[in-house]
């Protein structure tokens, strides 16, 4: 056994169908709150202000604003949206949580999150901001949710396309915990487990999207790839779904979806542990090959240009995801290996492992 270091994050969870409905009144009750500001999307501002109802005098203001990658203006607007409150409440996926913490970051306010994706951000210290095509990342433990209540019931509404892409997302980050920089036994274990949970409930949510056990296993597996995420940090794959994101404004969980299976086939040769773990906790043999038949099986684009991505563009980001590239990536990092790559992604075809 190597010697290694394990951060563990603090952080409330309370999970099961019910949750948001029956507990969320007590959990914001038990920080004391009287004025707390409601972030939501748009969309989601209707069923997150019935979840409100029970505490509806303890909800002094509502931002809707929130958009994909956190625009700085949408920061600034949420924060004065928070002046005077004293807990933020998100109900929402990735783009709204991502939207509390930019509140937290500036505020310090405590923010308990009811996640409605599999996006994982609810229990990562790590916010995001974009500024004209740029997204900026960071760390802060004040931007780490307080409390989390997972209620799968919440993501029964999710369509099915975008609840493969989001589950997929989630298996980045199980998988990319495998070689990213803090990983170690801990977050590899519960890696391990989430691709299990994960594996199990993508297949069963999309042939019925309305199986609340399967929502129920995507979203233990969501937290769980969270969870090892926010311990082992992030690796190439993020870096490269990071710049692409910020650049041309790729839907999240999809451009994650497409881009995994080519990462995995890049460092497969330079993480042979990691790749047998994988592939064990998925069942599979070739990990790579295995997750992007089942992105096509359930209806994922195959490749980043199905997505709106030009080809011209995928040059034009090499040089950022270069500087951004982990030293410790498991397969050296090279301007011609990343543009294979980043053209395979954007063409869809199957990616290429060393013995296929
Ligand atoms: P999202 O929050 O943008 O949601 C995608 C779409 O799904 C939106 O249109 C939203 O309104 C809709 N939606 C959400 N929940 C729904 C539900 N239950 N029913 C119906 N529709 C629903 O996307 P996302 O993939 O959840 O999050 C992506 C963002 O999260 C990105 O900005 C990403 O960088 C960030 N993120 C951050 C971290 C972190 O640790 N900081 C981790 C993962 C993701």
């Amino acid at each position: 056994m190597s010697t290694f270091v394990h951060d563990a994050l603090p952080g409330r969870v309370v999970f099961g169908p019910g949750a948001a409905r029956n507990a969320l009144a007590a959990e914001v009750g038990a920080f004391g709150a009287t004025r707390v500001l409601l972030v939501t999307s748009a969309a989601g501002a209707g069923p997150a202000r019935e979840l409100c109802a029970p505490f509806a005098d303890r909800v002094a203001a509502t931002f809707s604003g929130v958009r994909p990658h956190v625009p700085v203006e949408v920061a600034e607007r949420a924060r004065a949206a928070a002046a005077g409150a004293d807990l933020v409440l998100s109900v929402g996926g990735g783009s709204t949580t991502g939207t509390a913490k930019a509140v937290a970051l500036t505020t310090g306010l405590p923010i308990v999150a009811v996640p409605t994706t599999y996006a994982g951000s609810e229990v990562t210290p790590v916010w995001g901001l974009t500024e004209g095509s740029r997204k900026t990342t960071g760390t802060d433990p004040r931007v780490l949710p307080r409390t989390v209540v997972y209620d799968p019931d919440l993501t029964l509404t999710l369509p099915p396309r975008l609840s493969v892409a989001s589950g997929l997302n989630a298996m980045a980050h199980c998988v990319e915990a495998f070689w990213a920089p803090r990983r170690n036994p801990v977050s590899s274990a519960v890696a391990a487990d989430g691709i299990r949970h994960l594996a199990a409930g993508l297949p069963a949510v999309a042939a019925d999207p309305a199986d609340g056990d399967a929502r129920a296993a995507l979203l233990l597996g969501a937290y769980l790839a969270g969870s090892a995420f926010a311990v082992a940090g992030s690796g190439l794959h993020h870096k490269i779904c990071h710049v692409l994101g910020g650049a041309f404004g790729l839907p999240h969980a999809e451009t994650h979806a497409i881009v995994l299976p080519h990462v995995l086939a890049f460092n497969a040769s330079g993480a042979p542990g990691a790749m047998s773990r994988i592939a064990s906790a998925l069942g599979q043999d070739d990990p790579a090959r295995a997750l992007h038949r089942l992105g096509r099986e359930l209806g994922v684009p195959a490749g980043l240009r199905e997505l709106g991505l030009r080809e011209a563009d995928v040059d034009t980001v090499l040089d950022d995801v270069l500087a951004l590239a982990p030293a410790d990536n498991p397969s050296p990092v090279t301007t011609g290996g990343l543009r294979t790559l980043l053209h395979a992604a954007w063409a869809g075809t199957a990616p290429a492992t060393e013995d296929s």
